[in-house]
């Protein structure tokens, strides 16, 4: 079988959630036993999300190549086995940069470079690239933004060209809507979805499915409606509601609608139908959990949902495989600067540090972690988590009162956390970090080697500091213990406490491993640990 095709558009508004339904059509094909591949579109000019705040993007998702990418690539890890590379996630500026990099060199010498037929060409290039390098049987492709946007246009102008040239039996669209409810009315609407589909049909795109985001169920009528006006058959007008509890309800309820279903029709596949027992057993755990713990996450972006999705996600699958759901209390770092700890930290059965840039709300982290220690509660920092903590022992036990990171003092007294050396001389900003999966060497004997049940681990990276190991005896004199390195020891990647029930913290990012029915041990460790603290 030729790999087929699926390209999820959005029209109306943003925030319909295209990267969940890509996701979760993912899993239904998935369980269908096809290899599914997913990809994003990205038609902003930032050649990656990498330099983007998380007050404009969300979270920076890490893959193991070590690119970064746009946190709907997390659900697409997520909600299917596939692994993503660099390759996976393309932008505008990427694109441009492609094609510009091959005009200086003088590769279309004497043409007039435009965006059809070259930089058109490029993204269809990387479509057939992507195919070919990574074979599958289906490739969902989500293309960023919301159809009328002036920038997505060369993507979906590419989209159009590449489905006349694999054929339409090869290739759908799948089209996002938002079908709102007007109270003064009283009535679902359908125009806006009527119009987004007009613009895509301007421009030569027919979607065969809809999907429509709604607050009610979708009526025969208006499903009748949105099917004639919008040129889409009855039974692919299809209702996605607000999911009432976890996302990971999605695939359920997409198969409910018979959305794989009608997809293998479109493109002509047969497969047996999907099994979701495992899946479906998963989120009854998320929904009826027998316990609750109450976790902190001490953090800067706190009130940004999407700021540290995969480590809510993390903890949700560590949660679920122990039958517990998760109470987060939300803790602006900034908070804690000011405010007494045992004021904020009410009751947490479990403390954890995400992982953060500048010095905004760093002396509060210091605090938490500091908490943590002094009142035995478990503590699991990550990245700049394990950064703090290193800091915090250091001043508080160590006596090493000047300690601190050269990040957020350029000459502290005592550099505990400093530049990578291969670092010194980076002046870009731009994927110049240490990115990427890297092995760690887990000394046996430590309660890292018990969480993970191996000397032997590989987890993703993304920073440009790191322990500084001048300091290291001083430390592990006073019970600061170095669980892991990097294999020639010269990196700390896992830090933990002698005297202290469960308080581990790592260079790196685990929680861009973690699955539903697949938790991370460090997670699942944690989790572990807090419900015991509360017993
Ligand atoms: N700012 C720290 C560094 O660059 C931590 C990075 C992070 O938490 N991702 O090393």
């Amino acid at each position: 079988m030729s790999i087929k095709y699926i390209f999820v558009t959005g029209g109306v508004v943003s925030s319909l959630g295209k990267g969940l339904a890509a996701a979760s059509l993912g899993t239904l094909l998935e369980h269908r036993g096809l290899k599914v591949n997913l990809q994003k579109f990205d038609p902003y000019l930032n050649v990656d999300p990498g330099t983007m705040n998380p007050f404009q993007h969300g979270e920076v998702y890490v893959l193991n190549d070590g690119a970064e990418t746009d946190l709907d690539l997390g659900h697409y890890e997520r909600f299917t086995h596939t692994v993503l590379s660099a390759s996976n996630s393309t932008s505008s500026g990427q694109v441009y940069e492609t094609v510009l990099a091959r005009e200086r060199r003088g590769d279309y010498l004497g043409k007039t470079v435009q965006v059809i037929p070259h930089i058109t060409d490029e993204i269809k290039a990387r479509l057939r690239k992507l195919g070919s390098e990574q074979p599958c049987d289906v490739l969902i492709t989500e293309i960023g933004g919301t159809t009328g946007d002036i920038e997505g246009l060369p993507f979906l102008e590419a989209i159009r060209q590449f489905i006349l040239e694999v054929g339409p039996q090869n290739a759908i669209i799948l089209h996002v809507t938002l079908v709102p409810y007007i109270r003064a009315a009283g009535e679902l609407k359908t125009k806006p979805s009527q119009q987004s589909i007009a613009k895509l049909r301007e421009i030569g795109l027919q979607p065969q499915v809809l999907l429509c985001r709604t607050e009610l169920p979708l009526g025969d009528e208006v499903r009748q409606k949105l099917s004639v006006f919008c040129n889409v058959p009855r039974d692919a007008v299809i209702e996605g509601r607000d999911v009432d509890h976890t996302i990971y309800q999605m695939p359920l309820m997409l198969q409910a609608e018979k959305l794989d279903d009608i997809v293998c029709r479109a493109l002509s596949i047969t497969a047996p139908p999907a099994d979701l027992t495992n899946w479906r057993r998963f989120v009854d755990r998320v929904i009826k959990p027998k316990k609750r713990v109450k976790i902190a996450v001490v953090g800067k972006y706190i009130e940004l949902q999407d700021a540290y999705k995969s480590i809510y996600e993390s903890l949700t699958h560590a949660g679920a495989s122990l039958d517990c759901g998760i109470d987060l209390l939300l803790v602006d770092a900034e908070d804690l600067e000011t405010k007494d700890p045992s004021s904020l930290l009410v009751d947490v059965a479990g403390v954890l540090v995400p992982g953060g840039f500048g010095d905004r709300g760093v002396e509060g982290k210091i605090r938490a972690a500091q908490f943590a220690r002094e009142n035995k509660v478990p503590f699991l920092g990550l990245c700049l988590g394990m950064q703090v903590a290193s800091i915090e022992f250091a001043r508080n036990v160590c006596g090493l009162k000047g300690a601190n990171s050269t990040e957020f003092d350029p000459k502290p007294e005592h550099p505990i956390i400093d530049l990578l050396e291969t670092q010194r001389d980076v002046t870009d900003k731009g994927a110049s970090m240490r990115l990427g999966t890297w092995p760690t060497k887990i000394a046996e004997g430590t309660r890292a080697h018990k969480v993970y049940g191996s000397s032997e681990i590989s987890e993703r990276h993304r920073h440009r500091y790191e322990f500084n190991l001048k300091y290291r005896e001083a430390m592990e004199a006073k019970g600061f213990v170095f669980s892991g390195t990097s294999p020639d020891g010269s990196l700390v990647e896992l830090i933990e406490l002698r005297d202290h029930p469960w308080y581990l913290a790592c260079q790196y990012h685990p929680e861009f491993k973690s699955k539903p029915n697949q938790p991370h041990p460090l997670f699942k460790g944690f989790v572990n640990a807090s419900l015991a603290h509360i017993d």
